[in-house]
């Protein structure tokens, strides 16, 4: 029987440190099955490990397309393999902590575009609230909500093509007195914006922009036909260009095939984002991709890892569809992403916070909040 190598993880508390052993043992284990993923033009050589690959991305280095399509076609039994090798990297970037975000539907429904995967469009037939820009004390009651929740950030989402002139007025002037009040960052979610309107909102103090890819460029016309990915691209840049930080992921699960979500993920550690939120599909009925085939739980989870290869030193985001694809395994995603929705998603339930901050305590993981302290009692 060979002997197990002592592998050397970064430092980090006891459950974690059992964690690594048991992943590092398993990766002995594993390490034939490795070597040859099944249905992938790429082949890990059987010397290397997902761990190689691991510590080529901490030297510096990247792993190539076939690479990532090699972690998405592995066997399910290399899970635990892949989520060691992928924690390396995490650790190395944000250590064990966690980021929390807080969602605000502040517009909800009545959107005139047809993203087939969204409750909101205009052709989901789903049973969505329906209400224009929330008012601003409805507003600044979600930000003391947030804020109470240990969020670093409060995303004000509206759903629309891109904002009218009121939706910018309602937010300039709300952006600045939720900064003032809860020391919250600002995450804007308002569809396509123009150089102009990207700039009025630097002006007014919103840190980061989330406007999602969503799919590979090949595959974006399946899930959406009123606007391209061009001009979500072309979206990204002008944020990137008014100086605020660039939020964008997308949603795996949708139909795609798993070169689509290598694609993406390429593509959004190109253009620079700071912040990767991976939705995994929850066919609402009512939508166009009602009763779409859902993701396995194994599969979630070497996408997420996936993306942490190819985006190193990213913030990561468990979005939505964690509680619902992921079930039990939540907590292994963590060891990947970094991030997590805490509280409800746009128009879906999520589970409860308190169950979010034991599932973080418990892996031994911390919280990075907005608040000096963050109470976990509630
Ligand atoms: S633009 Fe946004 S709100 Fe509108 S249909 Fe697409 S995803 Fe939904």
């Amino acid at each position: 029987m060979t002997a197990v190598r002592a592998v050397s993880f970064p430092k980090t508390p006891g459950t974690i440190e059992f964690f690594c052993c048991f992943f590092s043992l398993t990766r002995q284990i594993l390490s034939m099955s490795i070597a040859t993923p099944a249905a992938s033009t790429a082949t890990f050589s059987p010397a290397g490990t997902y761990d190689a690959l691991a510590e080529r991305v901490l030297a510096g280095g990247s792993i190539t397309r076939e690479e990532a399509l090699a972690i998405l076609d592995a066997p399910d039994l290399d899970v635990p393999a892949i989520l060691a090798a992928g924690y390396r990297i995490r650790h190395h970037h944000f250590g064990n902590s966690v980021q929390l975000y807080f969602l605000m539907n502040a517009k909800s429904g009545l959107c005139p575009e047809d993203c087939h995967y969204c409750s909101q469009s205009k052709v989901s037939d789903a049973p969505v609230p329906k209400y224009n820009i929330l008012k601003r004390d409805e507003l600044m009651e979600a930000a003391r909500v947030a804020a109470e929740r240990g969020a670093k950030t409060y995303c004000l989402v509206i759903s629309a093509r891109g904002p009218n002139e009121r939706e910018m007025n309602a937010v300039e002037k709300i952006v600045p007195e939720i900064k003032q009040k809860y020391n919250l960052d600002i995450c804007a979610c308002l569809g396509l914006l123009s150089t102009e309107q990207a700039e009025r909102l630097k002006a007014c103090g919103v840190d980061r922009v989330n406007h999602n890819l969503n799919s590979s460029e090949s595959h974006y016309e399946k899930i959406c036909t009123t606007h391209t990915y061009a001009d979500r691209v072309q979206t990204l840049r002008n944020v990137r260009d008014a100086g605020m930080e660039m939020c964008s992921g997308g949603i795996i699960g949708m139909g795609e095939a798993k070169e689509d979500i290598v694609s993406m993920a390429f593509d959004l550690a190109e253009l620079g984002v700071k912040s990767i939120p991976v939705n995994i599909l929850n066919a609402i009925d009512g939508t166009p991709l009602e009763g779409t085939d859902a993701m396995s739980a194994q599969d979630a989870l070497k996408a997420l890892a996936m993306f942490r290869f190819v985006a190193p030193d990213r913030e990561l985001r468990i979005a939505g569809g964690r509680e619902l694809h992921l079930r039990s395994l939540q907590p292994q995603g963590l060891y990947v992403a970094n991030s997590l929705f805490v509280g409800d998603y746009l128009t879906t339930k999520g589970q409860a916070p308190q169950a979010d901050y034991d599932m973080i305590t418990d892996l031994g993981f911390e919280i990075t909040g907005s608040c000096e302290e963050v109470s976990l009692d509630r």
